[in-house]
């Protein structure tokens, strides 16, 4: 159904906020036989071109970076204190494996005080990520000749296929890396307009790569490319699910950094109907994405809106997607980009 092989292999490399490199390699070797132009910025947006007939931009983004952390200090024992790099839900990291990326990569594991010591207002209080240290299992001496201050840290965790089901970190957002990449590769026929694909950096601690390239691109449309949250599990309830996992690819209507052009949205509904792909509305309470960049950062701002991934588990070690919505996601995106020309843009 699709290459999981390169979902895997994108999603199980490491690539913590402003240390991407290991991603952008592995996009750069995917994307090159697929696009007129590869450059990379400064900051480390790869930025790829396809050419189209006319010359008017279309930027679509997806971010490399995933949640981690940074070391901060060792103690006297070789214990390892960091501070994070994204938004993690700290109640998530207990007794998680984690990869330190030093000289050489270290595998350590998140501790915390054992039940059995906690008192009663121990037991009550939720966790913080001060609560925690890194393990390593080395001593000082040995593991600072690998690992020092400002090394950055990641989730340790393979991909596997439950069901129709993936599983595995970072699918958040390397899913949607992996559809950027796929749209490119599935682009046959040349595009009405200049497909600006951009793997952009930094997302996760602010949108600060999308930022950038949107700057210099200056696009005329825009498609942010994110995973949303998937509530449909126990203790949710319809009004709050955002979107559910197997209802198809979403377009998204806003999340708290865009309210997607209507232009944008109703195309994109009009698309999805003609070319019968399975999609859900989404709207996202909390939590920004790239599209805010796409559509603000640049002189007249674009025509944009965003493909979403339902996710459940979103920003812990146990990423969930659904094989089809990641299907229904390249569909969508590929035909929206296709099409873009054949729509009447007028308010
Ligand atoms: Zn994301």
């Amino acid at each position: 159904m699709i290459n999981t092989k390169l979902l895997a292999k994108l999603c199980e490399v490491a690539g913590a906020p402003g240390h991407e490199n290991r991603v952008r390699k592995v996009v750069l070797e995917e994307i090159e036989p697929y696009v007129d132009d590869i450059s990379v910025d400064n900051m480390g947006n790869v930025i790829a071109v396809k050419k189209g007939k006319e010359s008017k931009r279309v930027m679509i983004g997806a971010h490399m970076d995933e949640i981690g952390f940074i070391v901060t200090h060792i103690d006297e024992k070789g214990f390892v204190y960091f501070h994070t790099l994204g938004g993690f839900d700290p109640k998530t990291l207990t007794a998680q494996r984690v990869i330190i990326h030093g000289k050489k990569d270290v595998t350590g594991v998140m501790g915390s005080k054992p039940i059995h010591l906690m008192n009663a207002a121990d037991r009550q209080k939720v966790p913080t990520t001060k609560d925690y240290f890194i393990d390593t299992g080395l001593d000082k001496k040995s593991l600072e000749k690998i690992v020092g201050v400002g090394d950055t840290i990641t989730r340790e965790r393979k991909m596997i296929e439950m069901g129709d089901c993936l599983n595995c970190k970072s699918l958040d957002n390397r899913v949607s890396v992996f559809i950027l990449i796929e749209v490119l590769k599935q682009i046959k026929t040349t595009p009405p307009y200049d497909i600006y694909a951009v793997f952009t950096v930094q997302e996760e601690i602010g949108i600060r790569g999308a930022n950038v390239s949107s700057m210099q691109i200056n696009p005329d449309f825009g498609f942010g490319l994110d995973t949303t949250i998937a509530w449909d599990t126990p203790g949710s309830t319809k009004q709050e699910q955002v979107s559910a996992l197997g209802d198809g690819a979403c377009i998204k209507v806003m999340d708290s950094s865009t309210v997607c052009d209507y232009r944008m949205v109703a195309y994109m509904k009009e698309v999805a109907k003609k070319n019968k792909i399975k999609t859900q509305l989404e709207i996202l309470p909390a939590g920004g994405t790239d599209t805010s960049g796409i559509q603000r950062m640049n002189p007249g701002g674009s025509i944009a809106g965003a493909v979403s991934i339902p996710t459940r588990h979103i920003h812990q070690v146990i990423e969930m997607v659904n094989k089809k919505d990641v299907k229904a996601s390249i569909e969508l995106l590929k035909a929206c980009v296709e099409g873009l020309d054949s729509y009447n843009w007028k308010f």
